[in-house]
């Protein structure tokens, strides 16, 4: 089945692709693992997907432990208390919701010697989220952040509301496109999940997180 689901998806981006006349390749697939098994990590790593979700620091040293070759990504609300363990094993983390946050981030990762690449998460919508930074926050920021010497922004974060038309996400992706156009071009997004990712990809997502669409049936 999951060799199936990876199949249907990798067709479905291609054909969004094709709409908006990307390369299929820009788009990286994080696979979201929170709650799934080592076995079932190991099976979609077999069919090339090596970038892997993770939303709780706990659960993701524990599978971390398991393997290697794989590239870890934090996407779920990380607590201070969990930074510094977070910092050693994940090479992104997309969660970055606060200054005080990124701050910790920062000393941890000075301490190993690391420059932590980080997404900022954006709440494009006050209900979809309770955490991220509003898009009028994101400016100071960004200064702020950028003066950090071991955080390297890679781009841009955001979760949309759950709708039941994969249509009504659609304003969200578009308003974090167009603040990250504003910021800094050169930055990534990463937005869109199971059930909203075609257009997330339309949109121009770089980074799609997907859970279902890979371990479920009828997603
Ligand atoms: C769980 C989760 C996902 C994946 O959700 P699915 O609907 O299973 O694709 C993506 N992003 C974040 C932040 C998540 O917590």
């Amino acid at each position: 089945m999951i060799k199936e689901n990876i199949e249907r998806v990798r067709r479905r981006i291609g054909q969004a692709c094709v709409k908006i006349k990307a390369d299929p390749g820009k788009i990286t697939i994080v696979c979201v693992t929170k709650g799934r098994t080592v076995i079932q990590i190991q099976e979609a790593a077999s069919y090339g997907l090596k970038d892997i979700g993770e939303n709780r620091v706990q659960e993701a040293m524990e599978k971390y432990k398991q393997f290697s070759g794989l590239t870890w990504h934090m996407i779920g609300h990380l607590q201070s208390n969990k930074v510094k363990e977070a910092v050693k094993i994940f090479d992104f983390i997309h969660s970055v919701d606060s200054i005080s946050l990124v701050q910790a981030i920062d000393k941890q990762a000075a301490r190993i010697n690391k420059i932590q690449d980080v997404f900022l998460e954006v709440k494009t919508s006050p209900e979809a989220a309770k955490f991220g930074f509003s898009s009028q926050a994101l400016n100071v920021a960004c200064a702020e952040i950028t003066k950090l010497r071991n955080i390297k922004i890679k781009g841009l974060m955001t979760i949309a509301p759950l709708v039941s038309n994969a249509e009504e996400a659609r304003p969200y992706f578009a308003e974090l496109r167009q603040l990250r156009d504003k910021l800094n071009p050169a930055w990534l997004l990463s937005m869109g999940m199971s059930d909203d990712f075609l257009a997330a990809i339309e949109e121009g997502a770089d980074i799609i997180r997907l859970g279902r669409a890979i371990f479920e049936d009828n997603v």
